[in-house]
């Protein structure tokens, strides 16, 4: 697919062929599979989406860091297609294939750790964090698992149970699994002022030793920068000190990096920027197979070697097709400045979005790490989260032909994941809709009649 890079808009959004497209699925397609915007996409290249009115979107969500290296790249397509004409099932649990064993090697390659690591795959996020949870009560002998207030972990019956939303991902699903608990989670911007990153580790700490015991504990599950839950960003030192106390107390340490690792911060795994934090186990998903799905559970070997064989797998656990473009993929990332991209990707949103946050008295601050940015909207004077005024800046946004996404356990974030593969100059452009969208929306709420004045 080769599209211009440029944003183009030839109807109101959604239009016409959109709306009768999107008559047709609510005949035949679940209320329980939500639809944000429905406008719908035929074709997609690099950070631009066009959909079937012939409108161009500039993508600032990926499709929830799926297409980190960019939507149709082209050596994914060619490692997907070439796949296809050659087998695309096997079962690798029966007659096994080379690009399994070549994922394996550039995942447990790219992991941080002095340690042996080996590798699985599955098919989604949610499958590999239930592995992981299996592995480690494997591994221990324990039931327990910790995971942590704003988290978001999918949508089995496990995931829901450790998904910090339980309403409304659980709601009326239950009864939900059992011997899970949530720890108060560091978040700078709401917890006591001056809370250090050790202190607030100990505040989950002591909540979990008096609630649960560190003996019973399995493992702690923790995203190094919340998702769903609205980018946040423990304190420094905060991860530091959970993951001590989990090796002293032999508790394994995962980081679900399903949505901030695969390139998304500037390093394969957000858990790098963290001084002295080194994870046992990570899960990984999204953004490792440029769209086709595929998720891992990769770790310290010694762990990952204690289940026994059968335990882990499944029909399209790994399949040949999805794991052909995870080596694209990842072989793209060592080889080509995608890391360094996210980087300067970050700096031009960081700058933007700073000025963005001296500006409008509701943007309470800006938080990420990379490409993968936030803006956090309050009640002005005040931390009470603004979820209507989010939700009219992210229209305002569509019908613009730009879309980011919005996050938070409140709902008032709005969170970025552009494709890599977006030049500068449609970053930018994306960047002041966003600030033109703020402006409007705040001018027609009467809350800058002062500067505008
Ligand atoms: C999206 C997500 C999941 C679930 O992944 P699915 O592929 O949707 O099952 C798990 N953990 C995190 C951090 C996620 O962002």
């Amino acid at each position: 697919m080769d599209l211009e890079q440029r944003r183009i808009l030839r109807t109101d959004i959604p239009g016409p062929a959109s709306k009768s497209l999107h008559a047709r699925r609510q005949q035949v397609v679940s209320a329980g599979v939500g639809a944000l915007l429905p406008v719908y996409i035929d074709g997609a290249d690099g950070a631009i989406m066009r959909d079937v009115d012939g409108n161009q979107f500039i993508d600032l969500g990926s499709g929830i860091g799926v297409v980190t290296i960019g939507h149709t790249n082209q050596q994914v397509v060619d490692a997907v297609s070439n796949q296809a004409n050659h087998y695309t099932h096997t079962l690798f649990t029966v007659t096994p294939y080379e690009p399994y064993v070549r994922a394996a090697e550039l995942l447990t390659s790219n992991m941080k750790g002095d340690f042996p690591k080996k590798a699985a795959f599955f098919v989604t996020g949610a499958e590999a964090l239930e592995n992981v949870v299996k592995i480690a009560r494997r591994a221990t002998g324990r039931n327990e698992i910790a995971v942590f207030d704003h988290a978001y972990h999918g949508r089995t019956n496990l995931t829901m149970a450790m998904n910090f939303k339980r309403h409304p991902y659980g709601t009326n699903y239950g009864p939900l699994a059992s011997s899970v608990t949530h720890a108060p989670m560091s978040y700078p911007l709401r917890d006591p002022e001056g809370m250090t990153g050790e202190q607030a580790a100990m505040r989950a700490i002591n909540y979990l030793e008096k609630r649960v015991g560190a003996d019973q504990l399995a493992c702690v599950v923790i995203e190094p920068i919340q998702g769903e839950g609205g980018f946040i960003i423990p304190a420094p030192g905060f991860l530091a000190t959970l993951g001590k106390w989990a090796k002293d107390n032999g508790i394994i340490m995962v980081a679900d990096e399903v949505q901030s690792g695969m390139a998304r911060t500037g390093k394969w795994f957000a858990y790098e920027y963290e001084e002295g934090f080194q994870p046992d186990l990570v899960t990984v998903a999204k953004g490792i197979a440029g769209g086709m799905p595929v998720s891992a559970v990769v770790g310290r070997a010694d762990i990952m070697d204690m289940s026994h064989p059968g335990g882990l797998g499944g029909t399209f656990g790994g399949s040949p097709t999805a794991v052909a473009a995870a080596v694209a993929v990842m072989e793209q990332f060592e080889s080509g400045p995608w890391l360094n991209r996210a980087l300067e990707i970050g700096e031009i949103m960081q700058e933007k979005l700073d000025s963005m946050v001296s500006k409008y008295p509701f943007l309470a601050e800006r938080r990420g790490r990379g490409a993968m940015q936030s803006l956090e909207i309050v009640e002005p004077g005040t931390l009470n989260p603004d979820a209507p005024m989010t939700e009219e800046i992210l229209k305002a946004c569509y019908e613009r032909g730009v879309i980011p996404l919005s996050a938070g356990t409140y709902g008032n974030v709005i969170r970025m994941l552009p494709p890599l593969a977006i030049s500068n100059a449609l970053l930018m452009e994306a960047m002041d809709v966003l600030d033109s969208a703020c402006s409007d929306v705040a001018t027609s709420r009467g809350m800058l009649s002062i500067s505008s004045s």
